[in-house]
């Protein structure tokens, strides 16, 4: 499936978003693009491309557990005319609010900008940074999360806590050994979360963080990925034995 707008005749082409596409718990691709179709009252052909916005269960009857699937769908017809003919389905212009990364300073740095503590606020804006040129310096008090791994697997084995290496301290920041259920933020009205699930994906992580109801991306896979690909080559020893300089 692939998604996204396209110009015909010099028109913008509008994609159309339809909630409460329900299909049985075992389908295809294909059987989606036919509900699709069924629910817009048009043929399977004249569904041009479809992108899953949204996935979740509904277990409500037993017997009939389906998943629900919101999709934005590009059709052959005008897409206002096809929209007023399903009468009452849940069907809008799809409108999307992609994240719009902060401008950029207009006075160069003297020094490079300094970030303290690479949890997710550390990283996104050491990321934010390096977008925009600079060259942070990362400071994170405790172990890379590989080293991190081992010692929290200690402490809860043995009980004996790492008061510098733990589920608190260190790469990846506190949520890096939760169960994995980030705050999906569905109504994040600056695409933020959107714009973070992404780049977990182009990381490395399933594409299916990107729709599915509860993205398991807190996990410390996901971190490693992202902080291994951001993460220079180089290493600077700082003077403090327990703070480690990290050029981006
Ligand atoms: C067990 C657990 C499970 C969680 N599960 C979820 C969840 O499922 N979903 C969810 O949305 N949220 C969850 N959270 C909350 C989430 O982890 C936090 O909201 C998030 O980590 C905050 O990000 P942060 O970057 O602001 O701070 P932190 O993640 O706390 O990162 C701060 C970083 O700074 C470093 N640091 C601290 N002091 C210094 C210093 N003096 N010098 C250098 N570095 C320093 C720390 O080592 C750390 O890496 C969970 C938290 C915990 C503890």
């Amino acid at each position: 499936m692939r998604g996204g707008r396209t110009c015909r005749k010099g028109m913008q082409k509008e994609m159309i978003r339809l909630s409460q596409v329900k299909v049985p718990l075992q389908h295809r691709d294909d059987d989606i693009r036919k509900k699709c179709a069924k629910l817009l009252r048009i043929a399977p052909a004249d569904i041009e491309a479809m992108r899953i916005v949204k996935k979740s269960i509904d277990a409500r009857k037993k017997q009939e557990i389906s998943y629900v699937y919101t999709v934005d769908v590009k059709v052959k017809q005008n897409e206002t005319k096809v929209i007023a003919h399903t009468k009452g389905q849940s069907a809008t212009i799809a409108v999307d609010h992609p994240y719009r990364f902060p401008e950029k300073g207009s006075e160069p740095l003297a020094k490079r900008p300094v970030v303290i503590g690479l949890g997710p606020a550390g990283l996104f804006a050491a990321y934010a940074l390096a977008r925009h040129g600079y060259s942070p310096l990362v400071f994170e008090r405790g172990q890379c999360v590989e080293v991190r791994t081992k010692d929290v697997l200690r402490f809860w084995e043995s009980g004996v806590l790492d008061p510098g290496s733990n589920v608190q301290f260190g790469e990846g920041g506190a949520g890096a050994f939760s169960d994995g259920k980030l705050n999906t933020l569905v109504k994040d009205p600056l695409g933020r979360n959107r714009r973070v699930l992404e780049l977990f994906v182009e990381a490395g992580a399933p594409s299916e963080n990107l729709y599915g109801g509860k993205p398991p991306i807190g996990r410390q896979a996901a971190y490693r990925d992202r902080c291994s690909g951001q993460r220079g080559c180089q290493s600077e020893k700082r003077d403090h034995p327990s703070w480690r300089g990290d050029p981006l």
